[in-house]
């Protein structure tokens, strides 16, 4: 993909050729298939919990998490403001309506204080929530004690979606297997991939049993294609679980690497004024999918962030701002919202920076160089 430096691109290991060609040889080029089930055990495996459905998608994943939990149209769901649009959209194929929750300064996730008072105000009216879908936000998971004690409390189930989170733990239990229903994307930005896909994970098997059903097209036993029930053509290709097979053999060095690469970054620019990075608290642990950096308006002026962009790119270097929270969406302006500025102030201030393990420090250090000639000018 030629010499540009990017945010974060595939890096495979050793041996998902091996897996992918196995499956021409066996001509498993198919849904389903032996990839699909031992990327799946691999999955459930490594993240405790029961059940794993490979998919072919995160947005997949949580449109059948949305049917699992049985949202219905006209529900409230409450959704993590800042985040990618893919968290809230399939509420919307629900026909439910997203709420947004603000984040909180020390996570940059859910704010429990707005999800609490979000509960109170929709019960006062009449119509009590019917799913909370929370982020671990670029890996760093979210206070996942208070949101379940606060899903406890109200008996709201959790839609956990690790996204971006697959490594990383809180309390050291991993992300992922911390809702009521979870999922994980596997797309070719994240901390590793399958070239496109996703999968849901749950400790309820009979959601487990059911989110394979309607993800194969809802068939019944029948010789003919009998249907009792809508179904989605969501399933994993036993090709694409042969890389995810191979990618999950090595998840720990990825995020190992991708820790060495935030910490090169905090060595060199987290002494400067002004500057700063996401941190973990004595509970978490984040995979770093994404070093993102802060650039204090007072220090530097407006803009900065982009001024930032702008020279990297110059340099062939791929950088991005932190994700557009979605109650600012242009699709989303009519949504209810619950703010109190945080992820407001990240968008404007924040700076994603290249973050894939397969960069070398000499590449990272580069962007180093890069950055402070624009911030120390
Ligand atoms: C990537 C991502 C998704 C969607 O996953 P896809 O596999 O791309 O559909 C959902 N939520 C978050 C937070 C993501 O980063």
């Amino acid at each position: 993909m030629n010499n540009r430096v990017w945010l974060s691109s595939p890096h495979m290991g050793e041996k998902e050729k091996e897996y992918v060609s196995e499956a021409f040889l066996t001509n498993w080029v198919a849904p389903l298939g032996p990839n699909v089930d031992i990327f799946e055990r691999q999955l459930s495996d490594y993240l405790g919990v029961k059940g794993a459905v490979s998919l072919n998608s995160g947005t997949a994943a949580l449109h059948l998490s949305l049917i699992s939990i049985g949202i219905k149209p006209g529900d409230v769901v409450l959704c993590q403001s800042f985040t990618f649009a893919a968290s809230a959209f399939p509420i919307v194929y629900m026909g439910a309506n997203p709420v947004f929750i603000d984040s909180e300064q020390d996570t940059w996730n859910m704010d429990t204080v707005l999800l609490e008072k979000a509960i109170v105000e929709s019960i006062e009216k009449g119509q009590k929530p019917a799913a909370i879908i929370v982020v671990h936000l670029y890996g760093m998971p979210a206070k996942m004690d208070s949101i379940v004690s606060i899903s406890d409390k109200y008996q709201i189930p959790i839609i956990e979606d690790a996204a971006e989170a697959l490594g990383s733990s809180y309390h050291n239990k991993k992300c992922g297997s911390f809702g009521d229903v979870s999922i994980v994307s596997f797309n070719g930005n994240k901390i590793i991939t399958t070239s496109g896909g996703g999968a849901l994970i749950s400790n309820n098997e009979d959601w487990i049993q059911k989110t394979r059903h309607l993800s194969a097209q809802a068939k019944d036993a029948a010789p003919y294609y009998l249907h009792t029930q809508i179904g989605y053509n969501y399933r994993m290709s036993n090709i694409c679980a042969g890389i995810g097979r191979g990618q999950m053999e090595v998840l720990q060095h990825r995020v190992a690497r991708r820790r060495e690469i935030f910490e090169l970054y905090v060595k060199e620019l987290g002494n400067i004024e002004g500057v700063s990075f996401q941190k973990e608290n004595e509970a978490s642990f984040s995979n770093r999918w994404l070093t993102t950096m802060l650039l204090d308006e007072e220090k530097f002026g407006i803009g900065m962030n982009d001024n930032i962009r702008i020279e990297l790119e110059k340099c062939n270097i791929e950088s991005r701002p932190l994700w557009k929270p979605l109650h600012q969406q242009p699709v989303f302006e009519n949504c209810v919202r619950y703010i109190n500025g945080v992820s407001d102030k990240l968008f404007s201030t924040g700076i994603c920076l290249p973050s894939g393990s397969n960069n070398d420090n000499e590449v990272i250090d580069t962007v180093i160089n890069q950055i402070k000639k624009v911030i120390l000018k």
